[in-house]
């Protein structure tokens, strides 16, 4: 309860803050990589401390695997490392610097491991692309936790929380710092959603997986968001249509990719 007040606290602090400082454009430029994913780093550490893993050996081996596959896929010299959360949630993410999560909610709407392989090149693609860095670099440098909570309300000394990301936040004990707050909260310009979408086709291909399974997994995910809060992936996401007819674009493209990947997994394992 201590804890719940401090934070509480502490975003009306800072919502009042914020109300009264204009946020430079050119804070995002001058924050290093190594500074943002320290911050990850420590996030992903609470989080990791809060959650309840997953004690699923099938679903952890397989999130494993195709975690490993689309990091190597994507080039990139990071620290990577994930997780299978349990949680309802229809939810995955990569937080900069390539610490990723997979909530057990998603397994059985994605059906195959190439749809899962989607999942996760799209998710690491933000974190490779650098998406939201302007985002990340303003909340650790500023406190957007106002921001974030805003939709919560004080009653009888207790935060009550409206949103997911609200919830998040608050179940991370406020130890967590902005750039965890911003991560939680990040909404990706369509841009950024069209980058992902394209970045993550190559790279599930890359990895062995058949990239037609991409828009596959698209039906499936707007089937099983049916007016539902919809996770990261569905949010600011362009139209459905747009995005298959992208996906559909850009396919030939990733087929040649998956021609010349040293292992063909085709879609993979069945979830079950
Ligand atoms: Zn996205």
């Amino acid at each position: 309860m201590k804890k719940l007040l401090s934070l509480a606290l502490a975003i009306t602090l800072s919502t009042s803050l914020m109300s009264c400082s204009t946020v430079s454009k050119s804070l995002g430029g001058d924050i290093s990589d190594a500074e943002i994913n320290a911050e990850a780093e420590k996030a992903y550490a609470e989080v990791k401390a809060k959650s309840k893993i997953s004690t699923n050996a099938e679903w952890t081996a397989m999130v494993k695997r195709v975690s490993d596959r689309i990091a190597a896929a994507s080039g990139e010299n990071f620290k990577w490392e994930v997780v299978l959360i349990e949680d309802p949630q229809v939810n995955a993410w990569c937080m900069p610097g390539g610490k990723m999560a997979v909530y057990t909610g998603i397994m059985p709407v994605l059906k195959t491991e190439g749809a899962l392989a989607a999942v996760m090149g799209h998710e690491v693609a933000h974190a490779t692309r650098r998406h939201g860095k302007q985002g990340y670099a303003r909340a650790m440098k500023g406190n957007l936790a106002g921001l974030v909570i805003a939709g919560a309300s004080i009653v009888g000394g207790q935060l009550l929380c409206k949103t997911q990301t609200c919830k998040t936040i608050t179940a991370l004990g406020g130890a967590a710092g902005g750039l965890a707050i911003a991560f939680f909260d990040r909404k990706f310009s369509r841009a950024d959603e069209t980058d992902a979408d394209q970045y993550g086709q190559v790279y599930m291909a890359r990895a062995g997986y058949d990239p037609a399974e991409s828009l596959q997994l698209w039906d499936r995910m707007a089937a099983a968001s049916g007016g539902a809060a919809p996770p990261e992936f569905m949010s600011t996401h362009p139209a459905n249509d747009t995005r298959k007819n992208n996906l559909k674009g850009w396919l030939p493209g990733a087929q040649a990719e998956y021609q010349k990947s040293a292992q063909k997994y085709g879609l993979g394992a069945n979830i079950k």
